[in-house]
């Protein structure tokens, strides 16, 4: 994939204002022939020879695995550093995530990092969705945008590792022969050489491509806003069950930190699920959690930003019933405020209980049950702030 524009003389000789940069070749003749093999191959061989069950399971597993090694490596491991991993779980992450042909690591989580610094911005954020949907889905990667110009200068604690460095050095000759040689060795193993290539090969490919680009396209502009609405990001669950949890991006591009994307409990996210149940094992560890105050804090602030914009644009309630309903969302925003503040306090005064050695356990405990008492209460806000809200729309 992706081999991110790193042509150094571009960077030299800056094109006219009016003509698009040079196409990226290796990149539109990858993409453009994967797409078509699948469009064109795929239906012909199966109509004309038929696909082993093996090959389609193939396909299958392979997608999925490609899939989870760029989320719950590339991404949520790497470029967001939001848990610590077994080397031996890197090593697969490795070789799934190059197999899904989406440049190295290095390049995948340099860019990546800009596209969160520089949210939006159509000259610094590599795949900007305020240039439009296929400039972010892919036309990024076909010509050499200066905002997709690579710098690594972002990624210091990546270039440290030995076994990405690695990666990064021998990615194409590893990338064709994890693309090419394992379909074919699956072809052979299971009599059925074609349809492993075919099936195994172009068509998972190309699937997999497609479902990782969706979380800069789709994702930027298909879902609702309940955490920001100062990026385009969005949270939607549809995009969620496709991308392996990653559709839940509202929430990530606020808390990147967090190993999870659907951070409630029955949100799909097999990415965090499966970052959780390898810490089970012992494959994983220091998984790094928002505190439910901050989740809180950004969910009521948005409310309120809504409840806001409603009120001001509603033209069909009396007058009246908005004077109350503005009495109503002053009163909420009020106690919002005193709890922001009864937390800041109590918080304040549980840190320095914990550095005082001599603090007892069970003071520590009340400052704590303190804190619990407080995010109930915001719950309990979010809710009747819910209700509100269906008032005003
Ligand atoms: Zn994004
Ligand atoms: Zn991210």
């Amino acid at each position: 994939m992706p081999d991110t524009p790193r042509n150094e003389q571009t960077l030299a000789a800056p094109a006219a204002a009016e003509s698009p940069p040079p196409l990226v070749w290796a990149n539109v003749l990858m993409f453009a022939l994967s797409f078509a093999g699948a469009l064109i191959l795929v239906p012909w061989y199966g109509l004309t020879h038929g696909f082993s069950p093996a090959a389609w399971a193939a396909c299958v597993l392979l997608a999925g695995a490609n899939g989870m090694a760029v989320t719950a490596g590339y991404h949520r491991l790497w470029a967001h550093r939001t848990y610590d991993a077994h080397w031996s779980l890197r090593l697969l992450y490795l070789f799934f995530g190059t197999m899904a042909l989406q440049n190295s690591v290095f390049a995948w989580c340099s860019g990546h990092r800009t596209h969160h610094l520089h949210v939006d911005d159509v000259d610094r954020d590599p795949y900007s969705a305020r240039r439009g949907f296929w400039f972010s889905h892919i036309g990024w990667m076909l010509r050499e945008y200066a905002s997709g110009r690579p710098d690594f200068s972002n990624i210091p604690d990546l270039k440290r590792d030995p076994m990405l460095a690695f990666q990064h050095r021998y990615y194409v000759p590893l990338a064709v022969a994890l693309n090419i040689g394992l379909p074919l060795l699956l072809g052979i193993l299971s009599h059925d050489v074609w349809g492993m290539l075919i099936l195994a090969g172009v068509l998972r490919l190309v699937w997999s491509h497609h479902i990782t680009f969706f979380i800069n396209s789709l994702a930027h502009m298909w879902g609702s806003r309940p955490y920001t609405d100062e990026n385009t990001a969005r949270d939607n669950p549809v995009i969620a069950v496709v991308t392996y949890g990653e559709g839940y991006h509202n929430f990530h591009h606020i808390f990147a930190h967090d190993y999870r994307n659907g951070v409630r409990w029955w949100q799909w996210d097999p990415t965090k699920w499966l970052i959780a149940g390898l810490q089970v094992v012992g494959l994983t560890r220091r998984l790094k959690r928002t505190p439910v105050f901050q989740i809180q804090r950004a969910l009521l602030a948005m409310q309120f930003t809504r409840a806001r914009e409603r009120l001001a644009s509603n033209r069909h309630a009396g007058r009246s019933h908005l004077e109350q309903l503005r009495a109503r969302v002053a009163h909420e925003y009020e106690s919002f405020l005193a709890a922001l503040a009864d937390w800041s306090r109590v918080k304040d005064q549980w840190l320095g209980e914990k550095k005082r050695a001599v603090s007892e356990h069970w003071e520590q405990l009340q400052l704590q049950a303190r804190l619990r008492e407080i995010e109930r209460r915001l719950s309990r806000q979010l809710r009747r702030m819910r209700i509100l809200q269906a008032q005003l729309a």
